[in-house]
């Protein structure tokens, strides 16, 4: 398959959920494919994201299972949390699935540099050592990196990078931002027993959830302790003597005292020093890669999949991008990735999960032609253990076809019970369909087939 004048068939930048991906895909239809990675195969999501945060998640969760294990006759006689058992078993995890990851590559026979690779012309690149490459096609799957607003003191704080080995557990942490990450790690501190102060620049949390299930994480985490400051920047931040942090923001006449500020104010493009100018690959606005409805980039033997192109920021979706391109440019298949109801989760505590359209886009697309079915409701196990806490489900229907447009879930595990009913979303199934559902008794799950 390869051309004589190529080293390989496929370069891949970046060893991410999409790189690999697309490598073993590549691969496995025969193509000669190296991949280059400065940091750790796996990516975001495996190295420094989605998995350990989950761990965390699971970790810190203990502290409210814990508390309610009384109620069901266990005796816990000393609740004690060791920070750095939790973190450097997450960390043992992670080179765990590193390693998992680079055997994926070696059993498919893709060769690996763990070094940065930089393009240098439309079928060259140059690793880090020196080496110059050539390859038929090149994908781009580099992914984002967390954005550091330039404030003054910006260097006394992390970002999602670093918050998985800090060397204590901050009694006091303070969040800038009010999205995904920002939230999370909300959830995780406050149960792990610190101090939380989010503070945002607007007013909305998790712009882009539907306002009701907002709302209900707004009232809880609350409820639990943490602390929002709303329409709120950070100005400054200072190191004291003693190692503690004060924050200072625009307006307030009192800076907040910190142990850790966490910055999450959206990650962007990791596109720079990546040589992408001299293969004349064109940026948009956010310096992400601009990229067809098939991955090419403006030079037609470039593509890029995943973060780096700022489309969905979602492990899923960048997976689904990389097998697309290797299955439309070494499989002979005309596969495209559906951007049309993906489902997306929060893991905040209560998490919240969401797929389709949320009732305020509805409303916009079809106005009065919508109905909404909400169940709001105390969950058995809530209610057993004395928490006031309340789930909420909603279903947005579209009253003409009554078609299941969107459906949107805050409550204990709404992650797991969202992707079964984004299956019925995608499946165009309507609420008809719903209704003539059995229900599951008694599970949460079932309060999505009893709205009337
Ligand atoms: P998000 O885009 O989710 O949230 C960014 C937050 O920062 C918002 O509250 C936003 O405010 C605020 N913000 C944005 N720009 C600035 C700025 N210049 N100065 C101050 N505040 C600002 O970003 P995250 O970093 O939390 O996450 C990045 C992406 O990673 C997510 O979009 C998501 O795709 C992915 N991710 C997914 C997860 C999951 O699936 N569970 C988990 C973690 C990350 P406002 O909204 O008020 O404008």
């Amino acid at each position: 398959m390869t051309e004589p004048a190529y080293d390989y068939d496929l370069f891949v930048i970046g060893a991410g959920s999409g790189g690999v991906r697309a490598s073993r895909i590549a691969a496995g239809y025969g193509a000669r494919v190296a991949v280059a990675e400065e940091y750790r195969v796996g990516g975001t999501c495996v190295i420094r994201g989605c998995v350990p945060k989950k761990l965390l998640v699971y970790g810190s969760h203990f502290a409210e299972e814990l508390q309610d294990a009384a109620n069901y006759g266990w005796t816990v006689e000393k609740m004690t949390f060791d920070w750095p058992t939790l973190r450097d078993a997450v960390a043992k995890d992670v080179d765990r699935l590193n390693a998992a990851y680079t055997n994926t590559l070696n059993s498919n026979k893709v060769e690996h540099f763990l070094e940065r690779a930089t393009i240098t012309g439309p079928n060259s690149v140059k690793l880090a050592s020196g080496r110059e490459i050539s390859a038929r096609y090149i994908l781009v799957a580099v992914g984002a990196w967390p954005v550091m607003p330039p404030f003054e003191g910006a260097e006394h704080c992390i970002t999602s990078n670093e918050v998985f080995s800090l060397e204590k557990l901050p009694r006091r942490v303070v969040i800038a931002g009010a999205g995904y990450i920002a939230l999370e790690f909300a959830g995780i501190f406050n149960a792990l027993g610190s101090h939380v102060t989010v503070v945002n620049r607007s007013e909305t949390i998790l712009r882009g959830y539907d306002a009701a299930l907002r709302d209900r994480l707004l009232q809880i985490t609350m409820a639990r302790g943490i602390e929002y400051k709303f329409n709120c920047g950070i100005e400054r931040v200072e190191r004291l003597e003693d190692g503690c942090l004060n924050v200072h923001m625009k307006g307030q006449p009192d800076p907040l005292g910190a142990d850790a500020v966490l910055v999450a104010t959206g990650r962007r493009p990791k596109t720079d020093g990546l040589g992408l100018e001299n293969a004349g690959i064109e940026l948009g606005e956010h310096g992400e890669i601009r990229v067809d409805d098939t991955a090419q980039t403006s030079c037609p033997s470039i593509f890029a999949v995943g973060d780096v192109t700022n489309r969905v920021q979602l492990t899923p979706i960048a997976i689904r991008e990389g097998h697309a391109f290797a299955d439309r440019v070494f499989g002979g298949k005309d596969t495209r990735v559906a951007y049309d109801c993906i489902p997306s989760a929060v893991f905040s505590q209560p998490p919240l999960a969401s797929v389709g359209l949320t009732e305020a886009q509805a409303r916009e697309m079809l106005g009065s032609n919508v109905k909404v079915f909400t169940s709001d409701f105390r969950p058995m196990k809530n209610i057993f253990a004395h928490r006031h806490e309340r789930g909420l489900y909603k279903l947005v229907v579209d009253a003409q076809t009554d078609k299941v447009l969107g459906v949107h879930l805050i409550g204990p595990e709404a992650p797991e019970v969202l992707q079964a009913a984004a299956i019925a979303v995608k499946a165009g199934l309507t609420k008809a369909d719903f209704d003539a559902t059995v229900a599951l008794h008694p599970s949460m799950a079932e309060e999505l087939v009893l709205m009337r």
